[in-house]
């Protein structure tokens, strides 16, 4: 806790560190009333650092240091300083061992950073700076050395002890102890040190590397729990032979674990041969885990293990990096998920994230580059743009250089830079070196914030046949940075003929139809293109920046004629859908503060009658296409966005669609209700979300063949798909009496489970009919809330003010104070959560002035809070501009 200004740390100071880190020896004493830690360093001065008589200087937190020895010797008070974040001995020779001793207190901990306790069991997290909270250290990640941990507790309420690499050796102490030792032959940097000790089963299984090597694969959970691993354990088998496949990448060590723990700021972490999971991202069972559910744990089960290569091997020079092992993680992960699912499905969604929540965090105050160039507190910077766009960046060299390319450069990435810790500049240099191609311009995407904004116009001239497209580009300000440069973009375009045949890309003289490609990736490097089609004697509708090539924004004149076209006509699934987004937001747009009783698109409404009774198409795309925009969506395209407007706005259209398509909602409700065993194929996924949409819709306009269906499913359901989704519609229709009975009945069954009560808290916290101000408030009196838990916080807090929009945007400012109170009250015990859950009031610039006043003074009452914590500090500051 700080009164002062932070410091704020800048990439450009960069120097490296004046010493070395070999080996570190560790012994654990866990306590239940604290934790001695026992360290031992093999230092050396590190030989690329000028400063050859520079002081050690070790980073710590919190701790109560006990003992200091250098090459064997204790020193005295004098011989060494404390200042409160560091350990600074001065005079120290070339080489040496230095012993340190601190006693920290776990069960004390609640910002669940470094070493605590989460239900009876010790845990760590040590990304990104968590280590120095466990022991003084040269916390930073280009200072890799193998460590040797050994773990001594008590042998009944701590019988499992787990660290990184292998378990070498075990025994018996006294007084009912016991110990493990476990050596991690690997070099790593302090943040992926783990350490787990509690009373826990495991479930096993195995398998057989490519080159024919057996690994023991372990997941660890509290007994209850013992079920639901079995997803979890498929998903990890998936992902082992997916890396192989795609990217030569093996495992390498004997043992792989992962533990799950109901108390983690984080989703998952992916500490070296011990991932530590937040239960909700690994626990799974028909009963009690959603569709999405499942498909979000594969996906992140699959994250923390490509890390083993992308992030534990080849690791970060500095936390400027992140996206280094961030941005290429998520983009393996993401192209797993298309691989084993839908892979437009899959697009679809990870635009939907990047235009719904990057985009409107690049286009705020907090707006970084995916390399960033300063941070405060670099917890902060776990965000969007790291994760999402800097996905998108590798995801763009991707198509740029092709998949063969591609691979021969993560090839070279890996080979030259095993073991090393490096930076963004390094990855993009390994896929220039191997592709021969020059990357210089396209580094602007790690250096530049901002989206860039794409308008397109065209024109045809039918005499000649020829089709002009011309592309401008234009990147916003953004704080610290203006007078942007064109940017390296790959913008994937094709042309549709009248009768909706693909017509060829004939861009000069010299090539004839035949052999002219029906899709091309325009490369665009200039502020202006203008390109040109011949052979073309009618108009054709463009179909522009297929597959989401680049995470921009395309301004268009698109007619209504033209989407309802595309809609039906795309031969690409991810444009087809993004026509029918356009459409609808445009009918959206055209109703926000017009009268009542104005008229609704027809084309709209038969456009999603068409959809409804098409069986011939990808039913997982369908169900996708029938899903309005969202709120967020909507009050992102807006500029100063009327909350309140938007949101009545969109409840027209949808009641407008819902009553229309009565008799479709029903046909295609009943269609998909197939009878026989629950199956996580995506067929099966998307019958189930198609009619869950459905009955949602029926229960929009408070249907009674729709309430019926909704009640007989909610008590009939097999799962929790079809569980939830039917409670879900009671919950959002005006059936109140149905309502409070699903959720009694649904809290009652799944009481014990706090995964499920999860569930159950945020589909009350985002309903703009159960989730007003006061019901929200009641919500965290319930017995089953817990402020020391990040998964309740968010699943009623997070979820109140990030997508019960309507309520959280109430004009009298009651959500503004409501979400200031509790971020205030967080700061104290959980700075980081406290950091996330602001991000809402940040955006107080961009909506009308009624509501940004009233946002901006729930900003100023965290600002003047005593005691601001450094995370909270930089955002809160950041977002006032002070
Ligand atoms: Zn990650």
């Amino acid at each position: 806790m700080r009164t002062t200004q932070p410091k704020t740390i800048r990439l450009s100071e960069y120097t490296v560190p004046a010493h070395l880190v070999d080996t570190v020896d560790l012994r654990f004493e866990l306590f239940d009333d604290g934790a001695r830690v026992h360290s031992t360093l093999s230092v050396r001065h590190n030989p690329d650092s000028a400063e050859t008589a520079a002081p050690l200087t070790l980073d710590g937190d919190s701790l109560k240091l006990e003992r200091v020895a250098l090459n064997g010797k204790d020193l005295a008070a004098g011989e060494y300083e404390e200042t409160g974040e560091q350990l600074i001995i001065a005079g120290v020779p070339d080489r040496f061992e230095l012993t340190v001793v601190t006693w920290i207190e776990p069960q004390n901990n609640t910002r669940l950073e470094g070493l605590y306790k989460s239900s009876g069991m010790f845990c760590t997290q040590c990304e990104a700076e968590g280590f120095r909270c466990i022991t003084y250290f040269p916390d930073r990640p280009d200072v890799m050395a193998r460590y040797r941990t050994r773990i001594e507790a008590d042998k009944a309420s701590c019988p499992v002890l787990l660290s990184n690499g292998n378990a070498v050796e075990r025994g018996d102490l006294e007084n009912g102890r016991h110990f493990v030792t476990w050596e991690d032959p690997f070099p790593k940097p302090s943040y992926l040190f783990g350490l787990v000790a509690g009373d826990l089963v495991e479930q096993r299984d195995s398998f057989t590397t490519g080159s024919g090597r057996d690994i023991d694969l372990r997941i660890y959970v509290e007994p209850r729990n013992a079920e639901k691993c079995d997803h979890a354990l498929a998903s990890l088998k998936r992902a082992m032979r997916w890396d192989e496949e795609n990217y030569g990448r093996e495992y390498d060590l004997d043992i792989f674990m992962i533990v799950a723990v109901d108390d983690f700021n984080m989703g998952a972490m992916e500490n070296k041969g011990l991932n530590i999971f937040n239960s909700s991202c690994v626990l799974a069972s028909q009963d009690t885990a959603t569709d999405l559910a499942f498909e979000r744990i594969e996906s992140i089960v699959a994250h923390e293990y490509f890390h083993n290569w992308s992030g534990n091997r080849v690791t970060c020079r500095d936390w400027f990096q992140l996206s280094l092992k961030e941005g290429f993680t998520v983009f393996r992960d993401s192209t797993f998920s298309a691989d084993m699912g839908s892979p437009t499905v899959k697009r679809i969604e990870d635009a939907t994230l990047l235009r719904t929540a990057q985009f409107a965090e690049d286009a705020g105050p907090m707006a970084h580059p995916v390399r960033p160039a300063a941070y405060m507190e670099i917890s902060n910077f776990y965000t969007l743009t790291i994760y999402e766009k800097g996905a998108e960046v590798v995801r763009m060299i991707h198509t740029l250089l092709g998949p063969e390319l591609f691979r021969k450069g993560s090839d070279l990435y890996f080979e030259r830079h095993d073991g090393q810790a490096v930076t963004t500049d390094d990855f993009v240099k390994a896929m220039e070196d191997a592709s021969g191609r020059d990357l210089s311009q396209y580094r602007l995407w790690y250096e530049q914030a901002g989206t860039p904004q794409l308008t397109v116009s065209d024109s045809h001239d039918s005499e000649q046949g020829v089709y002009r497209l011309t592309i401008e580009q234009t990147i916003p300000d953004t704080p610290g940075q203006t007078d942007k440069k064109p940017q390296h973009i790959p913008f994937a375009l094709g042309l549709l003929g009248a009768n909706g045949e693909a017509l060829p890309l004939i861009q000069d003289g010299s090539s004839d139809a035949e052999s002219a490609p029906l899709e091309q990736v325009l490369e665009l490097t200039e502020a202006r293109h203008t390109f040109e089609f011949h052979g073309l004697p009618g108009r054709p509708v463009p179909s522009l920046l297929r597959h989401f090539s680049a995470p921009v924004r395309v301004i268009y004149p698109w007619s209504r004629d033209q989407l309802v076209f595309l809609m039906s006509h795309d031969p690409d699934g991810f444009n087809r859908w993004d026509a029918g987004q356009r459409l609808a937001v445009d009918v959206i747009q055209s109703l926000v503060g017009a009268s009542e009783g104005t008229e609704i698109e027809p084309r709209l409404v038969e456009a999603y009658r068409a959809l409804l009774g098409d069986s011939t198409l990808d039913q997982a795309l369908v169900a996708k296409m029938l899903q309005l925009p969202s709120e967020a969506y909507l009050i992102e395209l807006a500029d100063s966005p009327d909350v309140a407007a938007i949101h009545h706005a969109r409840e027209q259209v949808l009641q407008h669609l819902a009553t229309s398509l009565r008799e479709e909602l029903i046909a295609c409700y009943h269609r998909n209700s197939v009878a026989g065993n629950y199956e996580l194929t995506p067929e099966s996924i998307a019958r189930r979300s198609l009619r869950n949409t459905a009955l949602s819709w029926l229960l929009v306009i408070n249907d009674e063949t729709g309430r019926d269906l909704a009640v007989q499913q909610f008590q009939e359901a097999d799962n929790m798909t079809d569980r939830m989704g039917a409670l879900r519609a009671l919950v959002n229709s005006d059936y109140a009496a149905e309502r409070s009975k699903a959720l009694e009945e649904f809290y009652a069954h799944f009481q014990d489970d706090p995964q499920v009560v999860e569930q159950w808290f945020s589909v009350q916290a985002s309903s703009d009919r159960a989730g007003q101000l006061p019901q929200v408030n009641a919500l965290l009196e319930h017995p089953a809330f817990d402020w020391k838990n990040p998964n309740k916080i968010r699943s009623v807090v997070g979820v109140f003010a990030g997508q019960n929009l309507a309520a959280f945007h109430n004009p009298d400012g009651s959500g503004y104070a409501f979400l200031a109170d509790k971020v205030c009250r967080l700061d104290d015990s959980n700075p980081q959560i406290a950091a996330r859950l602001v991000t809402p009031l940040t955006r107080w610039k961009k909506f009308a002035p009624a509501y940004g006043s009233l946002m901006r003074e729930s900003l100023e009452q965290i600002r003047d809070k005593s005691g601001l914590s450094a995370d909270l500090y930089e955002v809160v500051h950041k977002s006032l501009g002070s």
